[in-house]
């Protein structure tokens, strides 16, 4: 018999399909939609809301999306008023169709200040110097000219997912509570992933909807980013995890990506450990001076799409920042970076 270490329940057996909803808990349906990625789809959350309903998350924009929120919002919720449309975070998979969904129901949308500013610095262009700051950082870590090229081209893709932001927002508090069908539930604003983003925990009925800060089956990206490169993301991340390791053990998960789950405990220690045996990895390797590139290729290998290279870049460099903020590890001021172990 295989022995399971760590193995987390999932309490839904049933497979959602895309654009119909399904329930996973009373008066809460998960809503599977398509999003571009090799990660194909994102879970947004409708909860039954008096009479009628909040949404919380929205979705990368493409016409197929529109066409399933169309028939969802006329189908399933009947027309009935959308009362709150509440986004986690800023990635365009989740802020995505927004402003879209609010034109449509004039529903508010709720997010966090940081969240929302966030979106619309996202959905600027660049000017030149601000391109040339984004080169930098990633020639400063080791990309060579053919990789720094194939990054230049995709600037501007944010917009593809967003096409348009957030025009106004209700601004949603780290600690403070949203009634959504007379039940409270909790805002815990976290940083690591994104700079502020929100989960809601109900307390009472133990049930979480955790964004992408807390997945079942991935690790969510902890990047540094080329106009924050002294950030210590990773920091931020752990001490994330730190507090939804003490939520109550059966914490029924709603992750936006992957299926529900509960064993949030032992979920948030295997990611700890992770990043930890990460950190441990990285004191080794740096025993000789190396760049970032070869610290991408140690820990992410050499094959890598063109954006999973700028993931990795912002993870790598999370990681590293992390034992410079420690003190364990000291990085060259060259034209190329080389980190070193103390
Ligand atoms: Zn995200």
């Amino acid at each position: 018999m295989l022995k399971k270490t760590n193995a987390l329940e999932y309490p839904i057996s049933s497979k959602p399909e895309f654009g119909i909803p399904m329930e996973v808990s009373e008066g809460i349906f998960l809503l599977k939609m398509p999003i571009p990625y090799t990660l194909d789809h994102i879970n947004l959350w409708l909860l039954r809301d008096g009479n009628g309903w909040t949404i919380v998350d929205s979705g990368f924009y493409s016409d197929e999306a529109a066409q399933l929120w169309q028939t969802v919002l006329s189908g399933f919720c009947q027309n009935e008023p959308i009362h709150k449309i509440v986004i986690t975070h800023f990635h365009p998979d989740h802020v995505g169709m927004a402003q879209w969904l609010a034109n449509k129901t004039q529903a508010p949308i709720h997010m966090s200040q940081i969240e929302y500013l966030t979106t619309h610095m996202a959905c600027q262009s660049y000017s030149d110097n601000q391109k040339a700051a984004r080169r930098h950082y990633f020639s400063s870590f080791g990309l060579n000219d053919e990789q720094l090229n194939s990054l230049q081209d995709r600037i501007g893709g944010y917009v593809t997912g967003v096409p348009e932001a957030p025009i106004s927002y209700t601004r949603l508090l780290d600690g403070d509570s949203l009634l959504i069908d007379n039940d409270s539930w909790d805002l815990l604003l976290f940083s690591g992933h994104s700079p502020g983003h929100i989960c809601l925990f109900n307390k009472n009925r133990k049930l979480l909807i955790s964004g992408d800060q807390i997945l079942p089956s991935i690790s969510p990206n902890i990047s540094v980013v080329f106009n924050e490169t002294d950030a210590n993301p990773l920091a931020d991340y752990l001490a994330s995890l730190s507090v939804l390791k003490q939520l109550d053990k059966d914490t029924r998960v709603l992750p936006s990506h992957g299926r529900v789950f509960v064993g949030i405990e032992q979920r948030s220690e295997t990611l700890i450990q992770g990043h930890l045996s990460s950190l441990d990895q990285l004191r080794r390797f740096c025993q000789m001076p190396r760049t970032g590139l070869e610290v991408i290729e140690e820990m992410f290998g050499n094959r890598l799409s063109i954006f999973n290279l700028s993931l990795a870049t912002g993870e790598a460099m999370a990681h590293l920042n992390y034992l410079l903020y420690t003190g364990e590890l000291s990085r060259s001021d060259d034209a190329v970076y080389h980190y070193k172990t103390n």
